[in-house]
Order: C-alpha cells, then structure tokens, then sequence
C-alpha cells in the first residue's frame, strides 16, 4: 500500500518546490516513519534483550544462591557431625582415665619394669613419660603429652594420656596413653546415604606428608605426581570418577564453596568446604593449613531444568510481547503514513504535478501573516492566463490542451528557483507562482522569464490571435504590509485583466495602487 502510494507520489509529486509551512512532503513522510518503526523496533528489541539478559542472570543467581545455601548447610551437617564424633572420643577418654584403668596400666607398666635388666633401670626412669607406652597403637610414637586431656587430631583421632597414683609414693605416674580414633571411611558413606547425596573427602598431600606418609599415601603420589590431593574415602568410586576429570583434584585447593559441573547429560552441583586439622576439636580459628576437604556432589538436573524452562517461557513472553508491539507500532504508523500522504496529495494537482488552488490559499494566508508580522518584507504574486487556450482545446483537442497544460506547468516550475517559491495550478488553464520575499521589480523580470519560456516552448497554436504558438499573460503584484489575501490577489488580477487587455502575451506589473514597499 505504501509503495503504491509513493510511486504515485513520485510520478506526481516530483516537483516539490515550496515547501513553506507546508507538512513534509509524502516521501518524506514514509521514510521518516519507516525510520521511526526502525527506531522503535530497535529500542523495543534492545529493552526485551536486556530484560532477558537481566532474566537469565537472576535465574542463574537464584539457583546458584539456592545451591551455595545447600553447601553451607552441608558443611554445618558435617562439621557438626565431626564434632559429635570428637565428643564421643572425650567420653571415651574420660572413661579410660578413670583410676581402674589407669591402675591396671600401672601394673602393666611395673611388670615390664621390672622385666628389664637392672642396668637399663636408670636409663628408663630418667625417660619416663618418654618411652614407658606400650598400649594401642600410639606404641613407638612419642606421646609429648604429658597433659591430663585428651591430645586430639583431625577430629577424628585424640590421644589421651593415662596416669596413675603409685601406691608406694602416692605420686602420679605416666603409665601410657590411648589412640582413641574413628576414620572418615566410617563417617563419609552414612552421611552421604542419610542426605542423599555422594561425598568424598580428600586429604592435602603436604598434610599427608606430615602426618599419614604411609606405604599408600607414599605409592599414589608416586605414580600421580602432579596430584595434590589424596582421595581418603569417596561414597561412590564410580561417581567421582565421573566427574573427577572437571574437578580440581589436581589444582591446588579452592575456596569457592560450590560450582557446576556438566558431565554425562547430567548437572553436577559441587560443594566443597575444608577440613581443619583440629588439635582441641574446639576453635577452628586456631587453625592454620586445612587437613583437606570435603566434596559432596549431587545430580542438580532437575534444578536445572526447572531454570532453563522458566527462562524458555520468559523468551516465548519477550518474543510474543516483541510481535505484538511491533504489529501495533506497524498499525498505527501506516494509518498515520495513509493520512498524511492522503493529506499531502490533496494538495497536489493531478495533471500538471503543481501545487493545487486549495494549497497556494494556504500558503497565501501564512505568507501574508509572515509579511505583517516582519515589516518591510515584500511579498510578490504572479498569475499568469494561457492565451485564447479554449480555441486551442477546439482546434486540437481536449487531450492536446491537457498535454499543453502540463508542458506549461513544467516549464513554469522551473521558474521557481528558490525552495520558498511556489507555483500552483489555480484553476483551468491559469497558474500563480508566489514569491516571498521578492520585491515588485524581481517579480517582474521572473514574470518575463516566464512569458519568454513558454514562448520558447514553441507549442504550435493557429488559432490564436498573437502569434501562432501557445503564449501566456502575466499580472504581478507586491506588498510589504497587505494583510489581506484578497487584495493581494486582485491587485494581480486586475493587471492580468490589464495585460491581456493590452494585447496578451505580456506582463502588466504596474498601474495598481499597492502600499508603499521597499526594494530588496
Ligand atoms: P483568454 O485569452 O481571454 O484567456 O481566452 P481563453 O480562451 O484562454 O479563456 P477562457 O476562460 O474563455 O477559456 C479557458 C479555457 O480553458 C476553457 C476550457 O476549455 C479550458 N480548460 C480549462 N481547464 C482545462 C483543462 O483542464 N484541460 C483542458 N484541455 N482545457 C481546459
Ligand atoms: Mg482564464
Ligand atoms: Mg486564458
């Protein structure tokens, strides 16, 4: 619809010479709405992206957030269970200081006491609490405890010493110590069973170095030199050697609590926390370099999902949002475009292309308002009447007077020059051409121009009385300060009525009483 408009408009609208107070031209008004719904279309698209975009990441958030909420939760379940198990041990410990005990380590101690030579004797006393443990498996290791609490170690392990009173001295004697311990491979599968999720714990290789250098520990960092950590236990061998790969077990320590792995078609949520190497079960701020960490891992596909799905239907909602607009937007331009261009083309005289009667009144009214206003600015109007045109029309034709009348008009267009001058078809065979800000002498000499050029067109004319081709007559008058349309008018009317009167083919610019005006 649009285009079949403008390429009417081109065909007829060509000519665009005065364009004073004027809407913009039909072209102009559908390239400048076609650029409109572009602009629209692109704010509209860039805010939907950006929602989108803003959609996504809040979705992503939030899941993260849930997420990392689950690996606090884990790592409070766990450390509260690690504590749980150091307060079971200082039980125990408790329980194997009592005096029964201790006394029965007393005996023992005296009976391997008095099992040795007589010249050890000295060497064993002046190294008591140094060598006289002989009980659990803290045997051969230094006990360097000579507290009465429990020593303890990665939560999991305490050494409680043991003394005893002496009957014969009443004093308190050493007598040993006790290796009270549990291990993460007891813990770890009950506690990934009871939350349903898998969990492995992995042990710093500088803190295997230092405290579990065993033939194992010893062989696995061998042949895996660039491991950093030592798998200690793990729920499901087979599960963390699925996601291992895209895990950081060969990186050094991370402190990010949780992340997102995607292996076999499936999500992974990683939570991970370390794991201090507690010496009194109690402040983990004491603590230096963690004995490891803990990695619990679950299948968040679902999770997932769930945000992909709300993100699809936010995209749907953006897309249909987007067509909606957009249709609309389309709509209410293209009524707007039709008006406009319709508006604009009645203006327009259909044969010649120029300006029609309806327009130049307007343009007229708004000129003269213009003069009023601005004093001393002239303002000049031409009408030009073709000559004898209805014997033209007998002899050749009506057709051939309409093609006489637009070869007419163009050659008038051309007159115009500046783009506030305006030509338009008044009526039948009679055109006016306004000239603001032209005084009387200008106007006259476009007028002769004007009678010269369409002498020149040499359109043939046997019928008429002056010479035998098409000739026109001219009335041209100007003002400074008329503000009535009218008089204007018939000022030029009357000097046409004048010329033609005078002989045709000529230009009576004089001889009308206007208001005094001023040369430009
Ligand atoms: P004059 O020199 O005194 O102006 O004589 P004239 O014949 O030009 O003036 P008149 O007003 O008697 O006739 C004007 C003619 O113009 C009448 C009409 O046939 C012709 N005319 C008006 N409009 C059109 C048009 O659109 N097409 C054609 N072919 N002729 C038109
Ligand atoms: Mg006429
Ligand atoms: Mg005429």
């Amino acid at each position: 619809m649009i285009s079949r408009i403008r390429n009417w408009v081109a065909l007829h609208c060509r000519h665009q010479q005065g364009k004073l107070n004027m809407r913009l031209s039909v072209s102009r008004t559908i390239s400048k709405n076609k650029k409109l719904i572009i602009c629209l279309s692109l704010i509209i698209f860039v805010v939907n992206t950006v929602f989108l975009s803003i959609n996504f990441y809040s979705l992503r958030e939030t899941l993260l957030s849930s997420l990392f909420q689950q690996a606090k939760r884990h790592e409070e379940e766990f450390k509260l269970n690690l504590k749980m198990v150091y307060s079971s041990m200082l039980q125990m410990s408790t329980l194997i200081s009592s005096s029964g005990v201790s006394q029965a380590f007393l005996l023992n101690k005296k009976q391997t006491t008095e099992s040795k030579s007589s010249q050890n004797q000295e060497a064993e006393d002046s190294s008591a609490g140094q060598k006289t443990y002989q009980f659990g498996s803290v045997e051969n290791k230094p006990p360097h405890l000579l507290s009465d609490k429990m020593q303890g170690y990665t939560w999991l392990r305490g050494i409680s010493p043991l003394w005893a009173v002496d009957p014969e001295t009443n004093g308190k004697i050493y007598v040993g110590a006790m290796d009270i311990s549990t291990s993460f491979k007891d813990i770890v599968p009950l506690y990934a069973k009871l939350f349903q999720v898998e969990a492995a714990v992995l042990l710093n290789k500088d803190y295997i170095r230092t405290k579990m250098w065993n033939k194992n520990t010893k062989e696995y960092f061998e042949q895996h030199p660039e491991a950093n950590h030592y798998v200690e236990i793990a729920s499901s061998w087979d599960e963390l050697l699925k996601i291992l790969p895209k895990v950081f077990v060969r990186s050094d320590y991370k402190t990010d609590a949780v992340s997102m792995v995607y292996q076999d078609k499936s999500y992974y949520a990683l939570y991970y926390f370390a794991l201090p190497d507690s010496q009194d079960g109690e402040s983990e701020e004491t603590q230096t370099e963690p004995a490891g960490f803990m990695l619990i891992w679950e299948n968040v596909s679902e999770q997932v999902s769930q945000s992909a799905t709300n993100f699809f239907v936010n995209i749907l909602l953006a897309i249909f949002g987007f067509v909606l607009i957009e249709i609309g937007l389309i709509w209410v331009l293209n009524r707007e475009t039709r008006l406009s261009v319709a508006e604009q083309c009645a203006a327009i005289d259909e044969l010649t292309g120029l300006f029609n009667r309806r327009y130049l009144d307007d343009l007229l009214d708004n000129e003269l308002r213009r003069t009023a206003k601005s004093q001393d600015t002239p303002l000049s109007l031409i009408i030009c009447d073709v000559d004898y045109f209805k014997r033209y029309n007998d002899t050749y034709g009506h057709k051939s007077g309409d093609d006489c009348l637009k070869k007419i008009a163009d050659s008038l267009r051309l007159q115009a020059r500046r783009s506030s001058d305006c030509v338009a078809r008044y009526g039948g065979e009679e055109f006016v051409i306004v000239l603001p800000r032209t005084d009387l002498h200008s106007a006259t000499d476009i007028a002769e121009a004007a009678r010269k050029a369409i002498l020149a067109l040499n359109i043939p004319h046997s019928s008429s009385d002056i010479v035998p081709v098409i000739t026109i007559t001219l009335g041209v008058a100007c003002t400074s300060t008329l503000a009535e349309y009218d008089t204007l008018f018939e000022a030029a009317d009357r000097n046409l009525y004048i010329a033609k009167n005078n002989g045709r083919n000529r230009v009576e610019p004089t001889k009308v009483a206007l208001p005094p005006r001023r040369l430009v």
